[in-house]
């Protein structure tokens, strides 16, 4: 009997597979065992065509095929190049303990061509995590292979290639310096300048913290305002990637290329800005195949919702555990997989449908009740994890007067941090009972009267901090809460300058 190992893709990390091959003289067939689907079955036909094409013959036999672990669904035809090369081995080609050495994978065309396939570069992880030699991998998946130089990568272009390499032990030395050109980058994004959006104070100042803190916001107000603007400088104002976020990102794409077109994601902060029109899945992730979807895309960077009320419900509803877990858990028929979805949401959306809801400067002409329907489309437990939510307005003549004199400096990248304050506590509860008396007696005011949810509650907790961090502040001080809490509820706030804040029910 012979052994052969490969991964199977669980989200963003690849698990061992193993595929055991052995024969019996005594009868005839072909048994594939261990829980593959239809593609996986019907590849038989396919392996055992690639295998005469390419030359070789296989004995007349039974043939016994276990993928194990049995109890996960295995997908696809990425197990073709492991399955023919186990039979290739079981029938005396090749060396079998040579062979185990390393990870195979896949797909076999008839011709004993090798097409690419899902998920290299996680495969290529587990390889380096349970030491082995190196990845048999198709030629079209090298591109992303150059990224994982820390575990030897070798692209073949047909079986017959690689039984070569493994019947004449061709050099690998020849093989690990393919001539493969670096993975071309996706487009970059323009950036947009704080310069060159006009006025709007209190949304830059929500953006900074939202920025520094990794906070989401929702910025409500007419058409014009420069909300959309404003989302797109988001980006900008972030931290940039970190090496793991770095590698999530390449991981996701080499998920979703399926070694066609592969690219490394650009060096930019990830930034997502998904239509209105968007599925569930397309938002999440999924399908037979669980595959990731936007909110995966925008790890460790930014998702853009524009016209929030746009979209669809159940859409806005599946955001609420990739906002609280940083990662969705996609369950199909005993497969499950994970992808990371750790990001900021920022979120804009008109007042009303004619857009001009509490505007200073227009008449809304829409009657009460639709207002409100309006913004019941998004739900109060969505609503409780915007952090910080502005109402903007058109900026008026005086303020465009005001902010071409004015110099803005948004903070430099390199300076943020998102780590808190050293010395305060990161975990919620501690971190309110740390409170010195003076921040316990406001943040017990605002609960009584602010109606706030526990999670509303420890969410202000936090972007208070953040707004002491950014005032490099020693501990948390009232001022912090107080202006936390206003971004949750500016119409509550007592200073009489916002007693003409426009009125809002969402905010109510
Ligand atoms: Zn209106």
């Amino acid at each position: 009997m012979v052994r052969v190992y490969s991964g199977i893709l669980r989200g963003l990390d690849a698990r061992l597979l193993t595929v055991e091959v052995d024969t019996d003289s005594r009868s005839f067939g072909f048994y594939l065992v261990g829980l593959a689907d239809h593609a996986v079955r019907e590849g038989q036909l396919r392996i055992q065509t690639a295998i005469r094409n390419a030359g070789y013959s296989l004995p007349r036999c039974r043939h016994m095929i276990n993928l194990a672990p049995a109890d996960l669904r295995k997908e696809g035809a990425a197990y073709d190049l492991t399955i023919a090369l186990g039979m290739l081995a079981e029938a005396g080609y090749l060396n079998g303990t040579t062979l185990s050495e390393y990870l195979v994978m896949g797909e076999l065309s008839l011709d004993g061509r090798i097409k690419g396939v899902r998920g290299i570069l996680s495969v290529m992880e587990l390889a380096a995590k349970h030491q082995y030699k190196g990845v048999i991998m198709p030629l079209d998946n090298a591109p992303e292979a150059v990224l994982h130089p820390e575990i030897l990568a070798l692209p073949f272009e047909s079986l017959h290639e690689v039984m070569v390499f493994f019947r004449e032990g061709q050099p690998i030395s020849s093989l690990r310096a393919i001539d493969c050109p670096p993975p071309r980058r996706s487009e970059t994004r323009p950036k947009v300048e704080w310069s060159q959006i006009k006025g709007q104070a209190l949304a830059k100042r929500a953006l900074r913290i939202a920025a520094v803190g990794r906070h989401n916001v929702l910025l409500i107000g007419p058409p014009g305002c420069g909300k959309t603007m404003l989302a797109h400088s988001l980006a900008g104002l972030m931290p940039p990637l970190t090496g793991t976020d770095k590698r999530i990102q390449s991981q996701l794409q080499s998920i979703l290329s399926g070694g066609l077109e592969f690219r490394n994601p650009a060096e930019q902060i990830p930034f997502r800005k998904p239509h209105h029109t968007i599925t569930v899945q397309a938002m999440v992730g999924g399908g037979q195949w669980p595959i990731p979807g936007e909110v995966s895309l925008a790890h460790g960077g930014v998702l853009f919702l524009d016209e929030l009320p746009e979209f669809r419900r159940e859409v806005l509803e599946a955001l609420r555990e990739p906002l609280e877990q940083g990662q969705v858990v996609l369950n199909r028929q005993r497969l499950s997989a994970v992808y990371p979805a750790k990001f900021v949401l920022i979120a804009a959306m008109n007042p009303c449908p004619c857009g001009y809801y509490g505007s200073a400067d227009e008449r809304c002409t829409c009657a009460v009740n639709s207002v409100t329907r309006y913004q019941r489309q998004i739900s109060g437990p969505l609503l409780d994890r915007m952090d910080l939510v502005v109402c903007m307005d058109r900026v008026k003549t005086s303020e465009w007067k005001l902010s071409s004199t004015e110099v803005e400096v948004p903070m430099p990248a390199s300076e943020l941090s998102i780590e808190p304050p050293t010395g305060i506590a990161q975990d919620d509860q501690s971190l309110e009972q740390s409170l010195d008396p003076a921040c316990r007696q406001i943040l017990d005011q605002m609960m009584e009267q602010g109606g706030l949810s526990m999670r509303a509650i420890y969410r202000l907790l936090r972007v208070a901090l953040t707004i002491a961090e950014i005032e490099k502040a020693s501990g948390l001080l009232p001022e912090h809460l107080m202006e936390a809490y206003h971004f949750r509820h500016p119409r509550m706030l007592t200073s009489p300058s916002r007693q003409d804040q426009p009125q809002n029910p969402l905010l109510s």
